[in-house]
């Protein structure tokens, strides 16, 4: 479970409280542990198999590290741009040793947190690799302190495999944690790159180029299209391309990467069109594959869908073996840690069987995600390129942070807010935000977006000032 994310008071009759349900979970990311969670308080008798670390990739190799190596970074260039502020310092440098045992130390202290919430909701928590042996038994393997092997079979009235995803490597290439790496082994990585050349410009692309550009490494963007964030609105997309540019990072528009060679110290990357970029290193973006491999699913009659992916039957995410579930990026839905959560909460629920009462269902549209750039993007609900494309009716208000005092008073007056309504009603339907902030200030549009609520109760609401989040409040004018 995301630390911070505690589930709020359940209240269940004492009558209507459900017989101890057997409920295992393989893979303790945020889906397993939120399901654990949430489970084990509504009364079922929870175990949850974990083979690395309670928290799951999402704390140990995605969203934590990466985060934690771009706040770092941030600080380095905070420093390094003090000047500016009236504050005169000595050229920084970044310890490597220090970095890492920083990040480290985060990852081990969040999952000493989840393990604890979760053991004192009765939790049972297993230290092994899990597979399903039948519909309704899970073996797990664990080993002992002296490297011996043991097997154990447990029963289950339900199931959930939540085992996550790794990063796809491309056939013309092969990681070697040294020159050319995945996004696991740059936290940090042994040394600085001189020059990084990065391979895939989606979400990750853009937040490892940002990174290693403010940790002053060169960078050079391979960008098969014509805009980095090719799914993003173009707008939020240009703003991103500025800061890139103004930082020197090289961007290789509309070129697929398609060879990658190691030379004596450092690699050469061949595009589709005939381009070579010569680099240090090279890191590799270019998305994930599902874990479902060795997990028994067929034992189990579980079908497996495209790529990989657990395919799901209905809006609980159950399988096509009633009683087993699927939550997280293994489900094939939206990767993000935050719907990850959800789906583990929605499932306990389900699970549990509290929705047979009034409840809400989780809305994959409605999910805001964020990208940790400098600036920082944010978006959720309905874009106005998706309302245009479709030719539905939104009014769309746009204002700069350059007009609120904090960003005067930061310094940093990039970005803006924009929020799209039905001009009818006055609803909000979504957001962006690009600035200092984003993936705070988005809260504010994702809670209207969720609630229903109008333009009108965000315009109305007394903001503190001075804050950027009075931009907030003028676009919803
Ligand atoms: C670089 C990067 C940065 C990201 N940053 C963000 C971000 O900032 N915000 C965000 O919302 N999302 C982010 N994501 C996406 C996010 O990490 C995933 O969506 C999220 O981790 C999915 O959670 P999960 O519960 O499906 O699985 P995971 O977090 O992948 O956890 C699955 C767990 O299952 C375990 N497991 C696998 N097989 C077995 C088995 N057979 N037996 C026992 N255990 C097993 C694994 O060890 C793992 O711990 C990022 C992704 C990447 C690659």
């Amino acid at each position: 479970m995301t630390v911070g994310q505690r589930p709020g008071p359940l209240i269940v009759p004492i009558a209507s409280k459900p017989m101890a349900l057997r409920f295992v979970i393989i893979g303790g990311g945020p889906a397993g542990t939120q399901a654990a969670t949430y489970a084990a308080r509504l009364g079922a008798e929870v175990t949850l198999i974990e083979r690395d670390v309670v928290g799951g990739a999402a704390h140990l190799w995605d969203c934590v590290p990466s985060k934690a190596m771009i706040a770092t970074g941030a600080a380095y260039e905070d420093i390094s741009a003090a000047a500016e502020m009236g504050v005169q310092v000595d050229v920084p440098e970044v310890d490597l040793p220090l970095l890492r045992t920083r990040i480290g130390g985060i990852v081990g202290r969040l999952a000493t947190v989840g393990r604890q919430l979760l053991e004192s909701q009765g939790v049972r928590i297993i230290e092994g690799v899990g597979r399903l042996s039948g519909p309704r038994t899970v073996v797990v393997a664990t080993t002992g302190p002296d490297g011996s092997g043991s097997e154990e079979e447990l029963e289950a009235d339900a199931i959930l495999v939540s085992t996550g995803s790794r990063p796809r490597i491309p056939d013309f290439a092969q990681p070697d944690g040294e020159r050319v790496l995945t996004t696991r082994d740059a936290y940090p990585p042994r040394e600085l790159p001189r020059h990084l050349v990065v391979i895939g410009s989606g979400v990750t692309g853009v937040e490892f180029v940002h990174m290693f550009s403010s940790f002053g490494s060169k960078v050079t963007l391979v960008v098969s299209r014509q805009q980095v964030l090719p799914q993003k609105d173009p707008e939020v997309a240009a703003v991103l391309e500025e800061d890139f540019l103004r930082r020197g990072v090289k961007l290789l528009k509309g070129a697929r990467a398609v060879g990658l060679d190691r030379t004596d110290d450092g690699v050469v990357v061949r595009c589709d069109d005939g381009r070579v970029v010569e680099g240090s290193h090279a890191l590799l973006a270019i998305g994930s594959i599902p874990n479902s491999e060795g997990l028994g699913l067929e034992a189990a009659g579980v079908a497996v869908g495209d790529g990989g992916y657990v395919t799901t039957s209905d809006h609980h995410l159950r399988t096509n073996v009633a009683h087993i579930y699927v939550a997280g990026d293994l489900s094939g839905k939206l990767p993000l840690s935050s719907v990850a959560s959800m789906q583990g909460r929605k499932i306990a629920e389900h699970v549990m069987g509290m929705h047979i009462v009034s409840h809400r269902h989780l809305d994959y549209d409605k999910a805001a995600s964020a990208i940790f750039t400098d600036p920082e993007i944010a978006d959720v609900g309905l874009a106005e390129a998706d309302a245009f494309a479709v030719g539905r009716k939104v009014r769309v208000t746009k204002v700069p942070f350059a007009t609120t005092a904090k960003a005067l008073i930061n310094g940093d007056t990039r970005g803006f807010v924009k929020i799209v309504s039905d001009p009818a009603t006055g609803v909000v339907l979504g957001g962006s935000i690009v600035g200092r902030h984003a993936a705070e200030l988005i809260s504010v549009i994702a809670l209207a977006v969720t609630a229903g609520l109008r333009v009108s109760d965000i315009a109305e609401s007394l903001m503190v000032h001075p804050a950027l989040a009075e931009a907030l409040a003028d676009a919803a004018e």
